[in-house]
């Protein structure tokens, strides 16, 4: 019998700065992160479980840290005892007391108990020979409760209430998952609307966005007020009347700012208006969707854990939730939060990009359709076409959907090269001398000014 032998991490950044790839109003230089954790086990010819917290750069010299304080709870457990049991095991990760007193649930190290959980349902799926999505998918509703934990749910979702979402799914879901494999699922695109982007490379890249078949596109605003209203109009302009236009404030305004800006932008009838406000408002949010309903306001992908996001949707604060698949305590929490929107009614738009975000969360955007909501309508994934090429079973996009993975696993693994080439400071894309850097060779390595750390 297999046992779990090490938990390793590692520290892994794409110079993504350089080029403002990922700027927005509150994020003007993003190096795009992984704090990456690799399980492995004793069994010489099977798998590794990997996983990951996403970080923007700085924060993974805390995060990594976080992640390995973990490694008494999960070396030396057996992985059928793990792997047979996934709810225990994300239990067991968040109800360590001394660890769970900086949280509680929240922060750096829910996040790492989700890099954990997620490298432990890579390590699962991989032994079942099945993509992560269709191992949820194809367990009963009863196996599916059995991985959530309800504590602090229970005045808006029941052990009970779950089973009768998830009952209700069950018919149909053969021929849904088909359809998934068959057709996809829906993306939409943020590639064209970086904030440190020029109004030529927008309209261009709007353009080409709608020629590659994605019907919303999404672009950031909240640096200022006039700027947005003319990129606005650029990026309608490129798109025509007919596509989606959703806009992302990344937490820039406060409530009556928010309101005063979103009344300006309405002009441009977008899809919907992004994290308006600080993530943790939730009356905050409440209020600015009251006042300028019929504007679709949303949030989540900030969101710490389940009971904001059960608030959120109690308090009526949203049109539209964000789960992000590395935020929160791994699959086995947004389930629960999936669950939490079947029950409202508000329809799951799950927030991806950054590096490996899209991996994991296509994942659970596909359980969504084939074993909760049953839908796919008024629903997409972000699509960001960044440092896909990094990973051993990258996401496909096709004709603006996302194709189903058929790997086993999470979709979570890098290749080595990359964990090799970009693991920091060490790694040849962070040694490398800018004033010789080739830029054909490896992208992004012609580091600006502030980042260089020669
Ligand atoms: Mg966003």
């Amino acid at each position: 019998m297999a046992h779990l032998t090490a938990l390793d991490t590692l520290d892994v950044r794409f110079p993504t700065s350089s080029e403002l790839d990922g700027s927005d109003a509150m994020n003007p230089d993003p190096d795009y992160s992984a704090a990456y954790v690799i399980l492995r086990t004793d069994d010489p010819t099977g798998p590794e479980g990997h996983g990951f917290a996403f970080t923007i750069g700085r924060g993974n010299d805390v995060q990594r840290v976080a992640i390995q304080s973990l490694e008494h709870l999960v070396v030396g457990r057996s992985v059928a005892e793990i792997t047979g049991n996934l709810g225990g095991f994300a239990r067991s990760l968040s109800a360590d007391s001394q660890l769970r007193w900086l949280g509680p649930e929240k922060g750096v190290m829910h996040m790492a108990v989700g890099a954990v959980i997620n490298a432990a349902w890579d390590l699962a799926a991989k032994l079942a020979g099945k993509p992560v999505w269709q191992l949820v998918a194809e367990m009963t509703p009863a196996q599916i409760v059995d991985l959530l934990d309800f504590r602090y749910l229970t005045d808006a979702l029941t052990r009970d209430e779950a089973l009768e979402i998830l009952r209700r799914a069950e018919p149909g879901k053969q021929q849904r998952a088909a359809h998934l494999l068959d057709a996809g699922y829906p993306a939409y695109t943020t590639s064209p609307g970086w904030l440190g982007y020029s109004d030529d490379k927008l309209a261009r890249l709007a353009r080409q966005a709608v020629a590659d078949g994605f019907g919303t596109i999404k672009i950031k605003v909240g640096r200022d007020m006039t700027e947005d209203v003319r990129r606005v109009k650029v990026a309608r302009e490129a798109i025509g009347p007919d596509i989606g236009l959703a806009v992302d404030a990344n937490q820039r305004w406060d409530v009556d700012a928010a309101v005063d800006w979103i009344s300006q932008l309405a002009q441009a009838n977008p899809a919907w208006v992004e994290e308006p406000t600080s993530p943790d408002d939730i009356l905050g949010h409440a209020e600015i969707r009251r006042r300028v309903a019929p504007v679709r306001i949303s949030t989540g992908e900030h969101g710490q854990n389940r009971i904001l996001f059960k608030q959120l949707l109690q308090a009526g604060a949203v049109d539209i939730l964000q789960i992000d698949a590395a935020r929160v305590a791994g699959v086995n929490e947004n389930l629960a939060i999936l669950l939490l929107a079947a029950k409202f009614g508000v329809p799951v738009v799950p927030h991806a990009g950054g590096v490996g975000l899209c991996e994991l969360v296509q994942h659970l955007a596909m359980i969504d359709y084939v074993a909760i909501s049953g839908t796919m309508q008024d629903r997409a994934i972000e699509f960001v076409d960044h440092l896909h090429e990094h990973f051993r079973h990258p996401v496909r996009v096709r004709g603006g959907r996302y194709l189903a993975p058929r790997a086993p696993g999470f979709s979570a693994e890098m290749l080595p090269a990359s964990l090799r080439d970009y693991t920091y400071p060490t790694g040849a894309a962070w040694r490398a001398d800018p004033a010789d850097a080739d830029p054909n060779s490896t992208p992004g390595v012609a580091l600006p000014q502030q980042q260089e750390i020669l």
